[in-house]
């Protein structure tokens, strides 16, 4: 990341934006994930965030969603889906966010539909990262998102990116050899290997108990990055929850297909707003707010943004009322 681009977005106020300086500081995204469509080319088992018909967003819609997560003073967008590159005009999108000076650009692909031109025209747009989840090796009931399938096209990307590519492993969805097997592959290939938790629908962990085998081995290979956001795989895997103060709605937002924005993709049941429309005093309210959800949370990117500002003050809502009734 430029670490300039990055200092000037963060501490030089946004003409027409209504956050002041040390609004941006305090409580600005550090992500937006926006869908740009939610159609998928797969139809993996554990997935709660695709359909198999839906058009992509209208690319006039989803610029007016990256200059409102200028305005906010967002880090990052990250453009998700569904399937992201099923989007005709994904490439656009990219060059929208660079032009308009949001200082990280990235995606989030399946791979399926990557070739040598698209790698390219993302290289020209302006792509920042490009993250693409692995889940096993062979395809199985669960996933088709496997190593043998997607080798070709992981070794042309390595090839022809001149972005930063992060291969995640997702644990719980494959044995535990094949987990280490797709890390392992990441780092031959120049990627950055992490390895994230399948989550069921309420956001909660849904790893099993043979998961447990894979994190000695875990921690070898993924090295520093092993313990990020206070550890909370871990800590999940181990004991089954892991507090945190999560911060989304603020520092992380999550926008769907019809512009909601949601503290994060299994959550719009508490709290969402047309993403338009959000305003300093939403961002102030979701960050101080504490959530139900967050001790057995498996949203990793979640928990990385919210990590930074673990040692501010967060409001103690209804676990505390539900712990004290409990007493
Ligand atoms: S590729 Fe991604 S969006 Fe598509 S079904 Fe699988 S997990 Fe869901
Ligand atoms: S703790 Fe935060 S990120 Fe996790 S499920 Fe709840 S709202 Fe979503």
């Amino acid at each position: 990341m430029d670490t300039l681009k990055v200092l000037k977005h963060m501490f030089i106020e946004t003409p027409g934006s209504d956050l002041s300086r040390s609004d941006k500081i305090l409580y600005s995204p550090f992500l937006v994930q926006m869908v740009v469509t939610r159609r998928c080319n797969l139809a993996c088992a554990y997935c709660n965030e695709f359909d198999r018909d839906s058009e992509p967003v209208p690319y006039e819609l989803l610029t007016m969603r990256i200059d409102k997560a200028f305005d906010l003073g967002a880090l990052a967008v990250e453009f998700t889906g569904g399937e992201p590159l099923l989007h005709p005009r994904i490439h656009d999108l990219v060059s929208h966010a660079t032009a308009r000076g949001i200082p990280y650009r990235m995606l989030i692909t399946n791979a399926y539909l990557l070739n040598e031109e698209i790698v390219k025209r993302l290289n020209q747009a302006g792509l920042s990262k490009m993250q693409i989840s692995v889940d096993t090796v062979k395809p199985n009931d669960s996933s088709a998102k496997a190593l043998e399938v997607l080798q070709n096209k992981l070794e042309m990307l390595a090839w022809h990116a001149k972005f930063i590519v992060t291969l995640s492993a997702v644990i719980g969805v494959a044995p535990a050899d094949e987990t280490l097997e797709v890390l392992e592959c990441a780092e031959k290939l120049g990627f950055l290997p992490r390895a994230i938790l399948m989550h069921g629908h309420d956001g909660g962990i849904r790893a099993g108990n043979s998961d447990f085998e894979v994190l000695g081995k875990l921690r070898k290979v993924l090295g520093a990055t092993y313990s990020e956001a206070g550890n909370y795989r871990e800590r999940l895997l181990l004991e089954g929850r892991a507090p945190f103060k999560c911060r989304a709605g603020a520092r992380y937002i999550y926008v769907d297909e019809h512009g909601d924005a949601m503290r994060c993709s299994q959550r719009s049941i508490d709290w969402k707003k047309n993403f338009l429309e959000l305003s300093i005093e939403d961002l102030r309210q979701n960050f101080k707010t504490s959530k139900t959800c967050s001790n057995q949370c498996s949203i990793g990117c979640a928990r990385t943004c919210s990590s930074w500002d673990e040692w501010r003050f967060q409001q103690k809502v209804q676990e505390t009322i539900i712990e004290s009734a409990r007493t």
